[in-house]
């Protein structure tokens, strides 16, 4: 976890924040038995199934599987960096973090008091621009134009839109009177210097109606202005700042959060204009990246908040190839993809104002489609598949896609519909993605093979709900002990290392051995910050909750390792089997009697 806070500072935040104290806040608590429950901020529920542990500072959701430290729950529920959740806290501690100049600057981490005083200034205007709009005569113009544009009042005041009066100096004189430093406030980005001048200024925003840009935690920061008029440019945004960084910001994102988590699912639109129009659609888990397109920050802090992402940007050439490039982003970022279609190369706002908001809501976002149908779809455009060469193009490029696909079924379902439709052979298809897999393969350096395979773990934690194997529960029950005891956890890297079969289960032992190794002493919640991935942290949150108090007996230990080596003997076992009947249909008979021998000496094995 690259965060550049002092370990020891770490702890002593660990130590001081109570995980019930901070989950208080947001979910409310109640006491049964040794933990407390409630209702899960992360899905929707109706009985509680969130709860939360004063002793060990863990929490977990038996009904979704989110779980962690109180750093995690910051981290998941606010969208924090780790170091943003690290400062939330240490504040509230009254902790002096140390002034880190390689800090992140995003939005929403350490606040200078120059970055203060530029929030403070966005924070008066944007008040101000609002009140001319709404209230004076000045403003009635551009009301007006907007209510012709079908925006509600309602809408105006949640997204708190105004006007900046036709004038060079009104906001100087404005922001001059309050005390502000001109050069400061030029710095952020609401003034502009004077080509000729050291110390002129004027205002940037005239005559525009103005569209407020806040942060994740709702201070606002920077402001785009749309003409009334034809003038260009239609918008002029801000520029970046100490306090606005266009590739960490997502727009609404502080107001569209409560909504994501009620829908699990986030909307993603190309500019905020969209969102907004969405919003007054009904769709709001909406958010919108600044113009600009979407960055990998961005998709993690995103995938930190939900997995289902909607993509809806405009149906042109150019939007569908900003949506190709955002699919990958997202999906890279371990993001559950969807493509909202807009038809007949409109944007949200011209088919809502065409088409109603319920037809936005039901045929575009409720029935937004599979990356892979979107792509065919794209690959067709344009295209007479009547004709042999664009048909063969148009397959090529569709093989190409599906062979990048790790969902065979979804691949399958696929290659069927390509086969029903141009009445091609399912084994030759087959082939043909083969071949395109190991091409992929070979172009691979070994580097990219080792990310892919360090990268599994991702996939989603298996759930309690479900009735395990056995040899699943032993390794559970395996960690829960080594989480509980340093000695259980020496006697089982003595006897069973890392033949774990679950990777995840590996990938966590290994880093409880490293954990014990530096000195700590047994601590979950201490041990949960060590994980990399909030999947890994989920899993361990959900053993720590769920195991026994008892101590376990050495009977009890050697069972719990039996059956996991158990478990590889049988893979190997169910082997050699296939490895027999393949010797034997060859007619190979000495070597399915080796084999057969083989198996039965795994057998006795299996019994001792
Ligand atoms: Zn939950």
């Amino acid at each position: 976890m690259g965060n550049r806070i002092p370990e020891e500072l770490i702890e002593k935040i660990q130590r001081t924040s109570d995980i019930v104290d901070v989950i208080s806040e947001y979910v409310q608590l109640k006491k049964q038995g040794r933990n407390y429950f409630g209702l899960c901020p992360f899905h929707g529920e109706k009985s509680p199934s969130f709860s939360v542990s004063a002793d060990k500072q863990i929490f977990h959701c038996f009904g979704c599987g989110a779980g962690g430290n109180v750093f995690s729950f910051l981290i998941q529920h606010e969208g924090y960096s780790f170091i943003e959740a690290a400062q939330h806290l240490a504040d509230k501690a009254n902790i002096e973090l140390p002034s880190l100049p390689s800090l992140e600057q995003g939005p929403g981490s350490t606040i200078s008091k120059d970055s203060e005083k530029m929030i403070e200034a966005h924070e008066l205007l944007k008040k101000f621009y609002h009140h001319l709009l709404v209230n004076t005569k000045e403003g009635q113009h551009a009301l007006d134009y907007l209510l012709s544009r079908g925006f509600t009042k309602d809408i105006i005041d949640t997204f708190e839109i105004g006007y900046s009066l036709d004038s060079w100096d009104f906001v100087k004189k404005f922001l001059e009177k309050r005390g502000f430093t001109l050069s400061l406030m030029e710095e952020a980005g609401l003034l502009v210097k004077k080509s000729n001048s050291n110390e002129e200024f004027f205002d940037r925003f005239r005559n525009r109606i103005m569209f407020p840009i806040m942060d994740h935690h709702g201070n606002t920061i920077a402001f785009s202005g749309r003409v009334l008029g034809d003038e260009k440019p239609k918008y002029l945004n801000s520029p970046e700042t100490k306090i606005f960084n266009k590739s960490k910001l997502l727009y609404n994102f502080h107001r569209a959060r409560v909504h994501i988590r009620k829908n699990q699912q986030v909307v993603l639109f190309e500019g905020f204009a969209d969102v907004i129009s969405s919003t007054r659609a009904g769709v709001e888990q909406a958010i919108a990246t600044m113009g600009t397109s979407i960055t990998e920050e961005q998709a993690k802090i995103i995938r930190r908040n939900v997995s289902e992402v909607v993509i809806c940007y405009d149906s042109d050439s150019a939007g569908i190839e900003a949506t190709n490039r955002a699919a990958k982003i997202l999906k890279d970022a371990g993001c559950k993809l969807k493509v909202a279609m807009i038809p007949d190369g409109l944007d949200p706002d011209d088919y809502i104002n065409k088409f109603g908001s319920e037809k936005f809501k039901l045929d575009v976002i409720g029935a937004s489609v599979p990356v892979m149908t979107f792509k065919m779809s794209y690959y067709r455009r344009g295209k007479n598949l009547q004709n042999e060469g664009e048909r063969l193009q148009y397959i090529e490029n569709v093989i190409s896609e599906l062979a990048q696909l790790d969902n065979a079924v979804e691949k399958e379902i696929y290659l069927k519909q390509l086969s029903s439709e141009f009445d091609l052979s399912m084994e030759v298809l087959k082939q043909q993605i083969l071949q395109k897999e190991q091409q992929k393969n070979r172009q691979r350096t070994p580097q990219q093979q080792k990310i892919t395979t360090q990268e599994q773990p991702k996939r989603k934690p298996i759930q309690s709900k479900r009735l395990l194997p056995a040899f699943h529960t032993a390794e559970r029950m395996l960690i829960g002990h080594m989480l509980r005891s340093k000695d259980m956890a020496e006697k089982v890297l003595e006897r069973l290392g890392l033949q774990f079969n679950i990777e995840e289960h590996k990938a966590i032992v290994t880093y409880l051995y490293a954990f014990y190794e530096e000195g700590n002493e047994e601590n979950v919640s201490s041990f949960l910050s060590k994980l990399p991935s909030p999947e890994l942290q989920h899993i361990v949150s959900n053993i720590a909750m769920i195991t026994l108090n008892s101590e376990v007996s050495e009977q009890e230990l050697s069972d719990y390792i039996k059956q996991v080596l158990n478990h590889q003997k049988m893979l190997m076992i169910k082997e050699k089997e296939v490895e027999k009947i393949e010797a034997e249909r060859n007619k190979q008979y000495k070597e399915a009697a080796q084999i057969a021998m083989e198996i039965i000496q795994l057998k006795q094995a299996l019994k001792s």
